[in-house]
């Protein structure tokens, strides 16, 4: 019988030579998956392990799981040599890079060493390969170099500690108020105090000992330094080198991991993933750009100020670069055969005197251009943003209307259920006395109920359908549809979509997300836009009231009062970005506290962790009035519409970005009475507070997006939360006009000269567009 030995090496040579043959899966007959399951597999299970699934991987994948089953076996060879060696104890299913190793850069982040369960963590952020980490930026930067000598911190500065947690204790100095005092220990011996209002979940966080990292405003207190904070971090490590006396970057994350953690996987990503610039060096130059290995160091580890903006410069040069490149590549097959309706101007009259209304100087002109492409040959591809309450729905229902009037099928979709009912009362409301036949389609219908609609969809016997995006998903099948409206799109979901509808309808998109005219042609692309700017007449504008936390009483004496009145009021709590479920202790908490401090209210909580269902049972409770106050998180932001609710409370205000407070008071002021909106905010800076003085001061959501751009600093709009576009992470609208023109040139002037990029030259090129196309944030809107 043959030794282990021998059959170690019966398994290493074809191994060997498969990756001296260039990996191509031609040395072994039958292919290296058929010999790992003969036989000679049988002894070496980690082997079989690591190859398995080659034939599926690409060359480069091959190589290396080829590299390290090789490793494998020659370790069992050592192994047996010194046969007293303690197993390793945790396995793993596919082998992780040496280090020094090299990784393809698409390379699943099991491969990459970011400790147990790392590669899963990081999926639940939507991270998958080793490209996905690189590009996951941090959203912000903290300067923690030299930690502030903490005798001579001024009043109002915001500075950085670390230091351990020595004590901690809670008060209640008057109702509806907590505070919590934390102490501090710095290594150098300092003592510093921190202090958070009203936010009792962060208490969790706070074991004594820990060591946290806190970021703040100083108030002083005689020789006491107090701290304000606005953020905090906790690290397993107070030590560690990569959060610690450096320039220090913030990442998304969520519950249960930990920026140490980030930080790590990226450093390790970094180390390993071929940083090959796809970028020849002459347009570099001529770009006054830097190179992409000096780009991630530097948004990732910036060795300093310098490093960080020019790493900047250069990645937000390059996502300008390729949505360029994206575009003028769709361009080409974006003239799509459409319908062709006739629209005729008798039946617009016939929909409009059929109204309680008139439609307003911008609804008419947003029904031209919306009848012009009808009418013509290509597929409209129209996005109507408009605000909260100006009439976009009217005039989708009127576009419907001219499908139907031409032997069309429309639809009309929502993303969620509870939108859907609201969007089928309404188009009801407008088609219903004009003999259209308007249904409905949603999940929670029954069985029963939905086949039924699907029948009749199919024979034409309903001629409007709303319902959820699932409208399209389902094999529904239409008889024959020509309109498909659809309600809050990500809009660069809306090319792949249209051409997934099998019938080529016309495409309608409606968004309230208020973006300036003079930045809507880059963040739209592909679209064509009109915008609603006006509000029909004989609104009364919502009353904006910005407090600080010390007059929270008095805020929640006013809801009361209005509450006694009849109306009812919605209660928005602090926005934890980290963490869902701080969010949602949160929210359950502030319940808690308005039924102490509100006991004649009736009270009910809304989360993000609830189903659809759940979420439409509270809301359609909350509407039939069945309670008075509704405490949520951010997930109201959803345009429902509660008529008779009057008061918007939003907690720590100073969270929020102010088009997300925008859309949360654009919750209220939908029925005749006077409305209103509270800001509460905690802890803030001067910049914050002009930022909130904003919201208090306009209800026009454009002006409101026109201020804050040019409010911000370069470099503060970061991240998809703001600009709304997935694809551009570094993106500062406001001042990246310039950039903006360079990379369309770039783009121009590469596409000119070789139209598919196909140069070996644009390899890299080509792969990381495909790759950024199907990259994270684009795979969720597709
Ligand atoms: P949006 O979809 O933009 O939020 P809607 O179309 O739902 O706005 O309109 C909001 C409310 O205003 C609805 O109750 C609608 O009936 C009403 N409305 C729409 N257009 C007008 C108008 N021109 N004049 C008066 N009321 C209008
Ligand atoms: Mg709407």
């Amino acid at each position: 019988m043959a030794t282990v030995t021998e059959l170690r090496e019966r398994l290493r040579r074809p191994l060997a030579a498969e990756l001296a043959a260039g990996c191509q899966n031609r040395v072994v007959a039958g292919g290296v998956d058929k010999l790992l399951a003969s036989p000679l597999g049988n002894p070496f299970p980690k082997v079989r392990e690591v190859l398995d699934g080659y034939g599926k991987l690409s060359v480069d994948e091959r190589e290396t799981v080829l590299k390290a089953a090789l490793a494998t076996l020659s370790e069992g060879e050592k192994a047996k040599a010194a046969p007293r060696t303690p197993r390793p104890a945790a396995r793993q299913a596919v082998p992780t890079a040496a280090p020094g190793e090299r990784l393809p850069i698409d390379a699943p982040l099991a491969r990459l060493d970011t400790g147990p369960g790392g590669a899963r963590k990081l999926q639940t952020l939507g991270l998958h390969t080793l490209r996905d980490v690189l590009h996951a930026y941090p959203h912000r930067h903290e300067d923690r170099r030299a930690l502030p000598d903490l005798s001579d911190v001024e009043e109002g500065q915001k500075v950085t500690v670390a230091g351990r947690v020595v004590a901690k204790s809670r008060r209640s100095p008057r109702p509806g108020m907590l505070v919590l005092d934390v102490t501090l220990e710095t290594p150098s011996g300092g003592r510093v105090k921190a202090t958070w209002f009203n936010q009792p979940w962060v208490e969790k966080q706070l074991r004594e000992g820990a060591a946290v990292v806190l970021t703040g405003r100083v108030k002083k207190f005689g020789r006491t330094v107090q701290l304000g904070v606005e953020h905090l971090e906790t690290l397993d490590n107070a030590q560690d080198s990569l959060s610690t006396g450096r320039i220090v970057g913030v990442y998304d994350a969520k519950d249960g991991i930990s920026q140490e953690f980030l930080r790590r996987a990226a450093f390790r990503a970094l180390g390993a993933a071929p940083l090959d610039d796809y970028l020849p060096t002459h347009w570099r130059k001529k770009y006054g750009i830097t190179d992409l290995a000096d780009a991630l160091w530097g948004q990732h580890f910036p060795r300093d100020e310098a490093h960080l903006s020019r790493a900047t410069s250069r990645l937000r040069f390059d996502e300008y670069l390729f949505l360029e490149l994206r575009m003028l590549l769709q361009g080409e097959d974006s003239v799509l055969q459409g319908k062709r309706f006739q629209a005729k101007g008798d039946d617009i009259n016939r929909f409009e005197n059929a109204l309680p209304f008139r439609f307003t100087n911008a609804q008419r002109r947003v029904l031209l251009e919306i009848t012009d492409d009808m009418r013509g040959d290509q597929q409209m591809a129209r996005l109507v943003q408009g605000d909260v309450g100006s009439g976009k729905t009217a005039v989708a229902a009127c576009a419907l209307y001219l499908a139907v009037r031409d032997g069309y099928q429309g639809a009309l979709m929502a993303p969620t259920e509870i939108l859907a009912r609201q969007h089928y009362a309404n188009l009801r409301g407008y088609l219903g006395q004009l003999d259209v036949r308007v249904g409905l389609l949603i999940g929670a219908m029954s069985p029963r109920d939905k086949l039924e609609m699907h029948t009749r969809i199919a024979e034409g016997e309903v001629d409007v359908v709303v319902g959820t995006q699932a409208l399209i998903q389902e094999n529904v099948r239409f008889d024959n549809l020509g309109l498909a409206v659809v309600d809050e799109e990500h809009r660069f979901g809306v090319q792949q979509r249209r051409k997934l509808l099998a019938s080529r309808p016309d495409v309608l998109v409606m968004s309230a997300t208020p973006i300036p005219r003079s930045l809507a042609l880059t963040a739209y692309g592909d679209l064509e836009l009109s915008i609603i700017d006006e509000l029909p007449p004989g609104r009364t504008p919502i009353e904006t009231k910005l407090l600080q936390d010390t007059h929270r009483t008095q805020a929640y004496g006013f809801v009361m009062k209005q509450i006694r009145e009849g109306q009812q009021a919605f209660v928005v709590t602090a926005l934890i970005e980290e963490s869902d479920t701080l969010e949602l202790l949160a929210a359950t908490q502030l319940a808690e506290d308005l039924k102490t401090i509100l006991p004649e209210a009736r009270i009910d909580l809304l989360h993000g962790r609830m189903s659809a269902h759940e979420k439409d049972d509270v809301m359609e409770r909350f509407r039939a009035h069945e309670f008075d106050i509704l405490v949520s998180t951010t997930v109201i932001e959803v345009g429902v519409d509660v008529p008779n609710a009057t008061v918007m409370v939003i907690e720590n205000a100073e969270r929020f970005g102010l088009a997300q407070l925008h859309q949360l008071r654009g919750r209220v002021g939908r029925g005749h009475q006077q409305s209103y909106c509270v800001l509460i905010a905690g802890e803030h800076s001067q910049k914050t507070r002009k930022r909130l003085k904003i919201i208090e001061g306009s209800t026009d959501g454009f002006v409101i997006a026109e201020a804050d751009l040019k409010l911000r600093g370069p470099g503060e709009l970061r991240g998809t939360r703001q600009s709304g576009i997935p694809d551009l992470r570094l993106a500062d609208l406001a001042n990246d006009t310039e950039v903006i023109e360079r990379a369309r040139e770039l783009a121009k002037h590469i596409l000119a000269h070789d139209p598919r990029l196909e140069h070996p030259r644009l390899q890299y090129l080509r792969s990381e567009l495909q790759n950024r196309s199907e990259s994270v944030a684009y795979r969720e809107v597709i």
